[in-house]
C-alpha cells in the first residue's frame, strides 16, 4: 500500500461540520483511510492543503459532456426549436474524434473545478470512455438512444446501440466507468422501444436515465394522449425504480413528486439549462422535503454554458428562492449535499463522503481569496460564494489528477486547440451537408 495525506487544511464532514484534520488515502485501492488530525507523518506522498478546505469530488449527475463543441453556438432559443434547428443538425455530422476532442476538453474543464465524476448520455460513447480512461475521473455513460423520426427498423438499431454499450463498458477504466441505459426522453423513445430498454437494463445490471417533465410541451401530449402524467406512464414501463434517475423533472405535481418518493428515483436538477431555455423552475424544496434523492447537473455545455457545479449550486439555491418566493427554501446546506454525496447516491458511487472506507473523489478549495473571507460559514461560501475556479487540487480514485491548477492527466492546451478545431469544421460539415 502507498499513501497520500491531503494535509495541513480544513476538512467538510459529511454532517458538513469543518473541522482541521488531514485525508489520509490508500493510493491503490483508492479509498480514504482516515479523516483526523496529524495523518501526514508517514506517508508516501502529500498534497498540500494550508489555507484551503477540502472537500468531496463534485458529482455533475447529468450533462453530454462533448456538447462543449457548441458552447455559444446556438443561444436564446426556446428547447425545441434549439434541437430542430442547431443541435440535431449539428450532432448528426458527429464523428467519434469529435466526440473524443469535445468530452476531453469538457473533462479538462470538470477537473480544474473540482468535478470527479459526471454522467454522459451521448453518442459514440468509445470515445467518452477512452477519454475517461485517460484522464482519470470516473463517469456513468450511456448512449442516448432516440426513435422520433427513424422507422422500426432504425429505431431497434439504436436501441441494439445502447444496450451495447451498456453492456461492453461497464467497469471499464479500472472500475471508473458505469453504465446506464439511457432512452433520451418519454417524448423521443416510442413505447415499444422504452419497455425493451428497461427489459434490457434489467437483465444487464444497470440503472435506466433519461429525461423527463422538462417542458410543458414534453408533458402536456402525454397528458392528454395517456390520460396520465409522465412519470405515472414511466412507471407503468417499469422505470421507477431506486436504481434508476431522471434529468429535470421541472414540471411535476404533487402526484409524481409522492411516485419518486416512493420509489427512489432519482432526480437530477439542472437550473441553469432550465432557466437558459426558458423551461421552468424544478419544485426542489418538495421532491428534498418528500425525500426524493436529489442531484445536480450542468447538462450539456450549450444550454449552461459552463460546467462549474458550484455555479450550479448557487443557481440551484437562487432559483429554488425566486420560484417559491421563500428565501429559506434550497439552502446552502441543501445544494452543497446535492452536489456531493446527493450526486453519488444517484449515480449509485460509494462516494461524495469523506469518511474512510469511502472511494478518495475529492478536491481542494483554496479560502485564500477576497471573496471568500470572513470565514463565518464555508458551506455557505460553497454554495454562495466560491466558483470552480477556486479548486487548487483534484484528487479521483486516489490519485492526483490536479496539482496546484496543473492538470497532470492531460495536455490542456493540446485538448483546447484540437476541440476548436473539430468544432470548426464540424459546424461547416452542417451547414454545408
Ligand atoms: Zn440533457
Amino acid at each position: 500500500m502507498t499513501t497520500l495525506a491531503v494535509a495541513g487544511g480544513r476538512v467538510l464532514r459529511p454532517d458538513h461540520a469543518v473541522v482541521e484534520a488531514d485525508v489520509l488515502v490508500d493510493r491503490e485501492a483508492g479509498t480514504i483511510l482516515e479523516v483526523g488530525p496529524d495523518l501526514a507523518g508517514d506517508v508516501d506522498a502529500t498534497l498540500d492543503a494550508t489555507g484551503g478546505l477540502v472537500i468531496p469530488g463534485l458529482v455533475n449527475a447529468h450533462g453530454h459532456a462533448a456538447m462543449t463543441l457548441l458552447r455559444g453556438f446556438a443561444d436564446d432559443l426556446p428547447l425545441d426549436r434549439w434541437l430542430r434547428e442547431a443541435v440535431w443538425p449539428v450532432e448528426a455530422e458527429l464523428e467519434p474524434a469529435d466526440v473524443r476532442a469535445g468530452t476531453d476538453l469538457a473533462i479538462a474543464e470538470l477537473i480544474r473545478s473540482g468535478t470527479t465524476a459526471f454522467a454522459d448520455m451521448y453518442f459514440h460513447v468509445g470515445a467518452v470512455v477512452d477519454a475517461v480512461a485517460e484522464a482519470g475521473c470516473r463517469a456513468t455513460v450511456g448512449h442516448g438512444v432516440i426513435t422520433v423520426g427513424k422507422d422500426d427498423e432504425a429505431a431497434a438499431a439504436d436501441l441494439e446501440a445502447g444496450i451495447a454499450v451498456a453492456r461492453e463498458y461497464d467497469r471499464a477504466a479500472d472500475g471508473r466507468v458505469r453504465t446506464a441505459l439511457m432512452p433520451h426522453s418519454l417524448t423521443t423513445v416510442s413505447e415499444d422501444v422504452l419497455r425493451d430498454a428497461v427489459a434490457a437494463a434489467r437483465e444487464a445490471g444497470v440503472p435506466v436515465h433519461y429525461h423527463a417533465n422538462e417542458t410543458r410541451d414534453e408533458v402536456d401530449p402525454i397528458v392528454a394522449e395517456r390520460g396520465c402524467r409522465p412519470l405515472e406512464y414511466a412507471r407503468d414501463c417499469g422505470l421507477a425504480t431506486a436504481d434508476d434517475f431522471l434529468a429535470h423533472g421541472v414540471h411535476l405535481d404533487d402526484v409524481e413528486v409522492d411516485l419518486l418518493a416512493e420509489a427512489g428515483t432519482g432526480v437530477v436538477h439542472c437550473p441553469a439549462s432550465n432557466m437558459k431555455l426558458a423551461s421552468g423552475a424544478a419544485p426542489v424544496q418538495a421532491l428534498l422535503d418528500a425525500g426524493v434523492p436529489v442531484a445536480l447537473g450542468t447538462d450539456g455545455a450549450a444550454s449552461n454554458n459552463d460546467l462549474d457545479l458550484l455555479g450550479e449550486a448557487r443557481d440551484a439555491a437562487m432559483v429554488g428562492k425566486l420560484s417559491t418566493g421563500d428565501a429559506s427554501a434550497v439552502d446552502a446546506d441543501a445544494v452543497v449535499r446535492m452536489a456531493t454525496a446527493g450526486g453519488a447516491d444517484v449515480l449509485g458511487l460509494d462516494a461524495g463522503r469523506l469518511e474512510a472506507g469511502r472511494a478518495a473523489d475529492l478536491a481542494v478549495v483554496d479560502l485564500d481569496a477576497p471573496h471568500l473571507a470572513p470565514p463565518h460559514d464555508l458551506v455557505s461560501h460553497l454554495a454562495y460564494a466560491a466558483s470552480g475556479s477556486d479548486v487548487r487540487h483534484t484528487v479521483c480514485d486516489g490519485r492526483v489528477l490536479m496539482r496546484d491548477r496543473e492538470i497532470l492527466t492531460m495536455d490542456v492546451g493540446a485538448v483546447q486547440r484540437r476541440a476548436t478545431e473539430r468544432a470548426r469544421a464540424l459546424v461547416e460539415r452542417a451547414e454545408t451537408g
